[in-house]
Order: structure tokens, then C-alpha cells, then sequence
């Protein structure tokens, strides 16, 4: 029995994750849930999994008459209307632990062996090393983490004897693909993009585009901020950051491709010219339960089948990277490295916060990125707390501009 921790368990990886988990009671069980501010799903949650540990944010919890009118808090993101479900009043939680502080919490609870961290943007980013550093397997959704954390991410799986198993799908593809292999024998690593819902679309159209257009993704449902992240390519910028952390491959050996039916998460070139790729349905839970049993395979009768007379017809394109441009800023703060990916995070944060709120254009969220990427890439980068005053730096820079 594997004891399991889920940071975001109100969101859509969150839900899903306690979907896979609940198929396998003999196997895995929940012993720590924590969520924003979605009070009513996180009580749901509470007496379907009885964990030990319920953590919210609740950030201004000076409310106690339930947490609909609750603000976004440190993260910058406009939080999804769903997230905001008027429930319980705080003084009624029994033993929830209340404040910013209940991620690293749960995500050292001594009791847990994994944490699965499903929180979106920079807010997750502390807990991914508290539980590193506790010694725990991550099993890591908030790709943020590594794009912000990068090297001081790593070091704190070192010091603490912590695992990152990634739940991202292209990173998990990778992994499956990888695994029992030597480094020495891989030579590039393709990483797949379903080119999101403007794919195709020129400079014209693009300018038009709203938020109602970029929140249909063509084959995946997500969170909101990743949804707008898949339209801009800049979720493909985080995930070729990740995947530089995670597998230690040079940039110029990590390849995107458009592959707009999102079967093939993603592809491992090895140096004989053989490709392995890794197939399956778009859904996020062969990857979650993968990052929980990794290296083993776990049967699961309610997982999605892959039936390959549905799935005719495999195609890819290249990036069109003149009309989505986060994607190559992106990459390109990827390799000026020390602080320059968690400015390019931050700043792509508080864009799709702008864009979501209406006080930006789509084409504009790269020109910003753009702005805060020239005046802070070079802060200095030695300490998680210098990263997040570069990150509060750009959020701020993003605002005004
Ligand atoms: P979501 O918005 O649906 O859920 C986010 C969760 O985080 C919620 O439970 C919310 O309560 C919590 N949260 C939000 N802000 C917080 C804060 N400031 N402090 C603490 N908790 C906070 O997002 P999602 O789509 O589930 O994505 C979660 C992460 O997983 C992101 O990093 C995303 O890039 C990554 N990811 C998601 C998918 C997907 O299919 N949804 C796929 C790959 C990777
Ligand atoms: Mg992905």
C-alpha cells in the first residue's frame, strides 16, 4: 500500500488523479488532499477518501461565510468560476488546516510516501522541494515547478533522496520510451503538440481570436490556464524546459512537432535511427497512474483502450513558430538558463491572467512575455527566494505594460 498526497485535488488533474486512485484501493491510499479555494469539492473529497490531512488556501478567509467571493491569491491566475463553489462556511471545516502554508504540509507528511503535485503555476513550486527534500516520489503535473525551480529542484532530490516521476503526458511517453535504456544510446527526444485550437490559423485571424475561442482545445480538456497556455505553444516552451530538467538532454537534441491527433504523446530517436513512441488515447490518467507505479505496470480494468481501427490516419507538421512565437522565447530563456525560465513562467502567468480577464490580446501575451524577459533575465538565480522576486518582478512588469 502506497500512502498518497494530492496538491490541487479540486482541478482537473486533481479529480482525475482521485479517479485512478479509487480504482485501486488495495494499492494506493489517499492520505492528504489541498486545494485553493473550491470548499464544497475538497469536502466531497474529504468524506469519499477520509484523509488525514485537508489543507485550503482560502486566501482572505476573514470570510467565514463561504469562499465564493474569495480573491486569487499569490499565483496570479484568475481562478476558474468552477474553483469558487459558495459552500461550507471555514468555521464549520473540522480539522482543516487553513493558509498558504498547508502545501508544504501535506507535501511532508511524514505518513505519505507519494505526493502528486496537480497545482497550476509557481504556487506549487515550494512544495515540490519541501517533499523532495522529505524524501518523497513527486509525481509531477506542475510542470512549473522545474521550469521556475530547474537546478535547485534537482539538488533538492539529491539532498533529500526525493524521485520526480513526471504526469505530464509527453514526459511520461518519454519515460515509458526511456526506460530501460542507457542515456548514451538516445539521440534526440521529440517531443508531441497537438498544435491547440489555432493551429493553422494566420496573423490576421489570430488577432481576433477570444478567450471563448482559445478555451477549445481540440483534444484535450484542461485546466484553464494550460487550455490558453496550448493555444499560445507556450506549454510546449514549459515542457521542453521540463523535459531538459528531468532527462538532462541538451536543448538542441529536444525537438517539437506538431502532431495534431494527440495519440502519440512523444518519441525517443535512439542513436541505431530506431524511433519508440509512446501511443494512447488523449487522457490523463495512463500517465497519472503510470507516475504512481513507475517502473511497474499496474493492471487497470478502467483505463482508457486504445483501439487503433478508431485512430486511422497518424499525421505532423512543424511548428509554425512566426505566428505562435512563446514557443521559441520560451525555449530560448530555457538556454540563457539561471533566472530567465522562471521570468518567462511568471510572465506568461499574469499574460494569461491578463488574457483571460480581457485586458489582453492573444497576440499581445508573447509581447509582454517578450518585455519582462529583456529587463529581468539576468537577476540573479542562486535561491528559490531570488527566483520569486524575479517571478514577482515580471508579474508585476506584465500588469502595467
Ligand atoms: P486546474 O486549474 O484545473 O487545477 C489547479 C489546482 O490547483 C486546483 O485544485 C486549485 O485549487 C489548485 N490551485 C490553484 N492555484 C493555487 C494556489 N495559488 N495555491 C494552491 N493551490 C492552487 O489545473 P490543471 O489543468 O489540473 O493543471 C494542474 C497542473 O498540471 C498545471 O501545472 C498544468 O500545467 C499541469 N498539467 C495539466 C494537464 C491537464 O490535462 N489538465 C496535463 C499536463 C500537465
Ligand atoms: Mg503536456
Amino acid at each position: 500500500m502506497r500512502n498518497i498526497v494530492v496538491l490541487g485535488s479540486t482541478g482537473s488533474i486533481g479529480v482525475s488523479a482521485l479517479k485512478v486512485i479509487a480504482r485501486h484501493p488495495d494499492k494506493f491510499k489517499v492520505v492528504g488532499i489541498t486545494a485553493y479555494q473550491n470548499a464544497a469539492l475538497l469536502r466531497e473529497q474529504q468524506l469519499k477518501f477520509s484523509p488525514q490531512y485537508v489543507g485550503i488556501v482560502a486566501p482572505d478567509n476573514t470570510q467565514v461565510n463561504g469562499v465564493a467571493d474569495l480573491k486569487s491569491g499569490d499565483s496570479g491566475l484568475r481562478l476558474d468560476a468552477s474553483d469558487a463553489t459558495p459552500g461550507l462556511r471555514l468555521s464549520e471545516k473540522n480539522n482543516w488546516v487553513i493558509g498558504e502554508s498547508c502545501l508544504v504540509e501535506a507535501a511532508t507528511l511524514s505518513d505519505a510516501d507519494i505526493v502528486i503535485n496537480a497545482v497550476v503555476g509557481a504556487a506549487g513550486v515550494r512544495a515540490t522541494i519541501a517533499a523532495l527534500e522529505a524524501g518523497k516520489r513527486v509525481a509531477l503535473a506542475n510542470k512549473e515547478s522545474l521550469v521556475m525551480g530547474g537546478e535547485l529542484v534537482l539538488q533538492a532530490a539529491k539532498r533529500g533522496g526525493g524521485e520526480i516521476v513526471p504526469v505530464d503526458s509527453e514526459h511520461s511517453a518519454i519515460l515509458q520510451c526511456l526506460t530501460g535504456s542507457s542515456s548514451t544510446e538516445v539521440e534526440r527526444i521529440y517531443i508531441t503538440a497537438s498544435g491547440g485550437p489555432f493551429r493553422g490559423f494566420s496573423k490576421e485571424q489570430l488577432e481576433n481570436v477570444t478567450v471563448a475561442d482559445a478555451l477549445k482545445h481540440p483534444t484535450w480538456s484542461m485546466g484553464r490556464k494550460i487550455t490558453v497556455d496550448s493555444a499560445t505553444l507556450a506549454n510546449k516552451a514549459l515542457e521542453v524546459i521540463e523535459a531538459h530538467y528531468l532527462f538532462g538532454f541538451p536543448y538542441d537534441r529536444i525537438s517539437v512537432v506538431v502532431h495534431p491527433q494527440s495519440l502519440i504523446h512523444s518519441m525517443v530517436e535512439f542513436v541505431d535511427c530506431s524511433v519508440v513512441a509512446q501511443i494512447g488515447v488523449p487522457s490523463m490518467e495512463l500517465p497519472i497512474l503510470y507516475s504512481l507505479s513507475h517502473p511497474e505496470r499496474i493492471v487497470d480494468n478502467g483505463g482508457c483502450k486504445f483501439d487503433p481501427f478508431r485512430h486511422s490516419g497518424i499525421s505532423f507538421e512543424p511548428v509554425d513558430s512566426e505566428n505562435f512565437p512563446a514557443l521559441a522565447l520560451g525555449i530560448k530563456a530555457g538556454m540563457t538558463g539561471g533566472v530567465a525560465p522562471a521570468v518567462y513562467n511568471a510572465a506568461n502567468e499574469a499574460a494569461v491572467a491578463r488574457f483571460l480577464d480581457g485586458s489582453l490580446k492573444f497576440t499581445e501575451i508573447p509581447l509582454v512575455i517578450e518585455g519582462a524577459l529583456s529587463k529581468y533575465s539576468q537577476l540573479p538565480a542562486d535561491s528559490i527566494e531570488q527566483r520569486f522576486e524575479a517571478d514577482q518582478a515580471a508579474r508585476d512588469y506584465v500588469r502595467a505594460h
